[in-house]
């Protein structure tokens, strides 16, 4: 079986560890420093808050082993604040200049917005096509949107002329929240990305 590392600091973790074993996979989470020295096939970062998940990934000493093993190719799975970590610009408000974030991961040639105004400062449903995937439901709340992506990440969704979903190599990200609906068929392209 696949062994996914979910990062457990904050946020919607368990709805990602209950689809991910609902497709057979074995699931840890990741808490602290020792629990990143297990062995894994791949990570889920999930929704929550970034800016709380960046500080604690940085004071757990987590932030370095986790960026450096994305960096070497483990593949990976961010949603909603996930994809702000792993974003290598990001901007806090669109009126704002796009910047590294502090303690993100920043292994995305992608620039993103945070705290988006219209339809994506709430919450919604629609849905729309992946690439790759089918038309899926999606669940937003209080996401994120990709401004850009740059040449080595490819877009893979947009909304209401938004970009909510990319891939660059061994990375998968989405705005919007899978584990938060019944399709599985998100979590089974990133499970076959391994
Ligand atoms: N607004 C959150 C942030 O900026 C993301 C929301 C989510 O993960 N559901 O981190």
């Amino acid at each position: 079986n696949k062994r996914i590392a979910v990062l457990a600091l904050q946020g919607a973790f368990i709805e990602h560890e209950k689809m991910l074993q609902r497709l057979g996979a074995d699931v840890f989470e990741i808490r602290e420093k020792a629990d990143w020295q297990q062995p894994k096939d791949g990570l889920v970062i999930p929704g929550g808050e970034s800016t709380v998940m960046a500080k604690l990934l940085v004071e757990l000493g987590l932030h370095e082993e986790i960026r450096n093993d994305i960096v070497a190719g483990l593949p990976v799975f961010g949603t909603c604040a996930g994809l702000i970590l792993l974003s290598e610009y990001v901007r806090q408000h669109e009126d704002e200049e796009a910047e590294p974030m502090a303690g993100g991961l920043s292994t995305m040639d992608i620039t993103t917005c945070r705290n988006a105004y219209g339809r994506q400062l709430g919450s919604f449903a629609t849905e729309s096509d992946v690439e790759g995937v089918g038309k899926v439901p999606m669940t937003f709340i209080r996401a994120p949107y990709i401004e850009s992506v740059g040449p080595k990440a490819e877009a893979l969704a947009s909304v209401d002329g938004h970009i909510v979903a990319a891939r660059q190599d061994n990375q998968l990200v989405t705005a919007f929240h899978p584990e938060l609906t019944d399709d599985t068929r998100v979590h089974e392209a990133f499970l076959r990305m391994i």
